[in-house]
């Protein structure tokens, strides 16, 4: 993937604007004016996105360096495309048997689970075998292949359920029971990836901080200014443009659109985002953002409401605590929920 621009502006005194992500991705993150105290900051590119880091504290650039060791741990974890990674091990397996992991794998494991069940499977990491039938099962964006039979459709769903993914041996192994399913982390992976990274920056003592991995972005205290971060979510067809711009107060955002991996055929747009109810991408959403305590559960929610729609979508976020959201339909309207904070939507 280009990088087309990072850190466009730096102005130390007064204004301080760092524009740290893709004008391709859904989110970009900046600051005003000057706090003191060293920050420091690095730029990766990895888990298919550039990650930022930006932590404020005595042992900045040590705790830097160990987030992202501690991302790339994770990540190796439950990277399905990674063939030595737990997941890709459990899907080996499918149907055959559990295999041995690590706890973090299970933790992952367990709350994608726990939030299968909450949104009535509209969020179910055994989607594999549809993404593979969509053309969205490799690294690189869909393979284009349009219109599929419905009895193709069908046999694929038959394959997804995330009631048939068991943690067996006191949670220390996991497996799938039929073979052909297939865990696909892509939904999860990366907010759960910011949250382990978080707790490392944590342990270094570090108040302020701020982690963002791609269209999801996690932070802690204060930005630079000693405000609070202030996180621009993209224009979902405008990729220079934001959508909106949200002050995070120890909370993640993670945005899920239509546009980051996508095919069209014959005129009609085919996205990443599969239902699991119908076998077939969401054609009715462009963007839903989430607003949670946790990277994990907002990277989550965002796929999870982007496959409901709207309706059900706030119903379940009012249903949790701590969570807010803001869901674009493809025909232009937008629904935010009760505590959504960003007044001005500019769509
Ligand atoms: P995100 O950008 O976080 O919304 O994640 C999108 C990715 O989630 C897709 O590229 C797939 O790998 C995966 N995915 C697609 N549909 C679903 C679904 N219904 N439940 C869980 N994961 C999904
Ligand atoms: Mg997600």
């Amino acid at each position: 993937m280009r990088i087309y621009a990072v850190k466009i502006c730096f102005r130390p005194v007064t204004v301080f604007i760092i524009f740290f992500l893709l004008p391709m991705h859904p989110c970009f993150c900046f600051s005003a004016s000057a706090l003191k105290g060293d920050f420091a900051g690095k730029t990766r590119f990895m888990m298919h996105t550039v990650v930022e880091i930006k932590v404020q504290g005595i042992n900045a650039d040590k705790a830097v360096e160990d987030c992202f060791y501690e991302m790339d741990r994770v990540n190796n974890l439950l990277n399905n495309y990674n063939p030595e990674s737990d997941i890709s091990r459990i899907n080996r397996n499918a149907g055959f048997a559990s295999v041995k992991v690590q706890k973090d794998t299970i933790k992952a494991l367990e709350l994608a689970l726990k939030y299968a069940d909450i949104t009535g499977g509209a969020f179910d990491l055994t989607i594999g075998p549809l993404l593979k039938l969509w053309g969205f099962a490799s690294e690189k964006a869909g393979t284009g292949v349009g219109i599929i039979d419905p009895d193709r459709i069908n046999a694929a769903m038959k394959l997804v359920n995330y009631k048939a993914l068991y943690l067996t041996n006191d949670g220390c192994e996991a497996g799938l029971e039929k073979k052909g399913m297939y865990i696909d982390a892509g939904a999860f992976s990366k907010g759960f990836v910011a949250d382990c990274a978080m707790k490392v920056i944590k342990k270094y003592g570090i108040k302020n901080g701020l982690i963002a991995a791609g269209g999801t972005v996690l932070a802690i205290g204060k930005n630079p200014g000693g405000g609070a971060w202030r996180v621009g979510v993209r224009h979902p067809e405008k990729a220079d443009k934001f959508l909106t711009v949200v002050s995070l107060e120890n909370q993640a955002i993670s945005t899920s659109g239509d546009y980051e991996r996508f095919y069209e055929k014959n005129g009609k747009k085919y996205t990443h985002i599969i239902d699991p109810r119908t076998g077939t991408p969401v054609a009715t959403v462009r963007c839903v953002s989430v607003i949670a305590d946790s990277a994990a559960v907002s990277d989550i929610l965002s796929t999870a409401l982007f496959v409901l729609g709207p309706d059900r979508a706030l119903q379940v976020v009012n249903s949790i605590e701590f969570v807010e959201a803001m869901i674009v339909t493809t025909s232009g309207r937008i629904f935010t929920s009760g505590g959504w904070p960003a007044k001005k939507i500019f769509y």
